[in-house]
């Protein structure tokens, strides 16, 4: 362990210091964080009798049932590695009061998903998107570690997703709390779980999600049922401190960061870590995402004038070349004959097909949307698809090129006859809350 923050941080925690100043002044990156996926990936952690795998005991001063850092419970979110280095750099400084199991969800998604990376590192996130899940050898996709059956206790261990869940519910029974790290596709930053407000005091991300594992159990098919790790921990009597965080875009360079300062900011509150976190002021304000059931694009309001061969494309309105959305990369035109075309922005500026009409573009997280507003158009008929009321959305429609392996992104163009089967968002109403911190 202190071979491996040597290797990363190339310091010494235990010379003393301003521990955070230090810990943060390094960012870590996907090399950093493949580093201790290994580690952690080769370790063993001893707890209530049993040898649990891909997961290691970072030993603190006091005593105490541990606490846990789980990460990677998504393959391609590296992010809760993070807050397991924190935990190990506080240790180091022999600033860590209690035992933490630091533990990696998908132990066999992670090592696929950082193989891909480094066989090529320079494409896009978009393309380790599968290793969420990891794929079996005939490459289909693996069961999502965060969905799992009602009876997995009861099932036979043969099948490693219903092995690593037994283990995990073993290490839940085991611990005092734990912290579930998540990253996201887009720029998603909140809080995704909370058991106590006091956990979040001083904590870096000030979004809550509210409502969320609803939202999707409402939706998934009664045929088979499945639960998240929230829920299978939830009644566990032992767990006082239950938290889970989206830290950002899988790859970005701030869910690193955002994932070990909350780490930080709760271990501190929990008493488990004496160093104090990088936020230091509490107003107990945060901005609460109150999530609403799923919207199909069928959901949005639209016209009666759909044409067979219609695809539906996410856009933005706009009339004026200066007004296309900076992430567009083609425009919808109108033509003479009234009927819609799509050209690239260089094919528009050489030899527009018809007037401006629409930006084509994705949508980001928690993107404030208005009432009434164009958020889709059908090419070739131009029916355009309005929010029937404001919101901010999750887990928005994803385009179907970056994403052509996981049918529940939602993926864009929309075929006509599918509107009312592909998911657009899940969109949320926003307001201010103050928590009793
Ligand atoms: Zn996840």
């Amino acid at each position: 362990m202190k071979t491996l923050l040597t290797n990363i941080f190339n310091h010494d925690f235990s010379g003393g210091g301003d521990f955070t100043e230090q810990f943060f002044a390094h960012e870590l990156t996907l090399a950093d964080l493949r580093k201790a996926c290994s580690v952690i990936c080769g370790s063993y952690a001893d707890i209530g009798g049993q040898a649990i795998p891909a997961a290691i005991r970072i030993k603190g001063n006091g005593p105490g049932a541990p606490f846990a850092i789980l990460a990677q419970l998504h393959g391609n979110e590296p992010a809760g590695l993070a807050g397991i280095l924190l935990a190990m750099a506080l240790s180091g400084a022999e600033r860590l009061e209690r035992d933490i199991i630091g533990i990696i969800g998908n132990p066999l998604a992670a090592a696929q998903y950082f193989d891909a990376w480094e066989k090529s590192p320079r494409l896009r996130q978009e393309k380790r998107d599968a290793y969420r899940c990891g794929l079996a050898d005939d490459e289909t996709l693996l069961p999502d570690m965060n969905r799992i059956p009602e009876d997995f206790l009861s099932r036979p261990t043969g099948d490693p997703h219903i092995a690593r869940a037994q283990e995990l519910y073993h290490v839940g029974k085991h611990v005092m709390g734990i912290v579930d790290i998540h990253s996201a596709r887009g720029n998603l930053v909140c809080v995704t779980d909370h058991k106590r407000a006091a956990d979040l005091k001083c904590s870096p991300i000030r979004n809550i999600l509210d409502g969320l594992a609803e939202a999707i159990s409402a939706n998934a098919s009664k045929a088979a049922r499945v639960q998240t790790f929230k829920t299978i921990l939830a009644p566990l009597p032992n767990i006082e401190s239950h938290t889970g965080i989206e830290a950002g875009r899988h790859e970005s360079t701030e869910a690193p960061r955002l994932a070990s300062s909350f780490t930080l900011s709760l271990l501190h509150r929990l008493g488990i870590a004496s160093a104090p976190p990088l936020e230091k002021k509490e107003t107990g304000i945060f901005t609460r995402y109150c999530v609403q059931p799923r919207l199909t694009y069928a959901d949005l309001k639209h016209n009666d004038t759909l044409s067979a061969n219609d695809r539906i494309y996410l856009a933005k309105a706009c009339r004026k070349v200066e007004n296309i959305p900076k992430n567009s990369d083609r425009v919808a035109v109108r033509k003479s004959n009234g009927f819609y075309e799509m050209q690239t922005i260089l094919e528009f500026f050489v030899r527009p097909a018809g007037e401006l009409e629409y930006g084509i573009c994705q949508y980001e997280e928690m993107e404030a949307i208005a009432k009434n507003q164009v958020v889709a158009v059908a090419v070739p008929s131009g029916t355009a698809f309005t929010a029937p009321f404001a919101f901010s959305g999750i887990f928005v429609s994803k385009s179907g090129t970056l994403y052509d392996k996981d049918p529940s992104v939602g993926p864009w163009p929309v075929a006509a006859t599918a509107i009312d089967k592909i998911k657009f968002c899940y969109p949320c109403e926003v307001g201010e809350m103050k928590l009793p911190i």
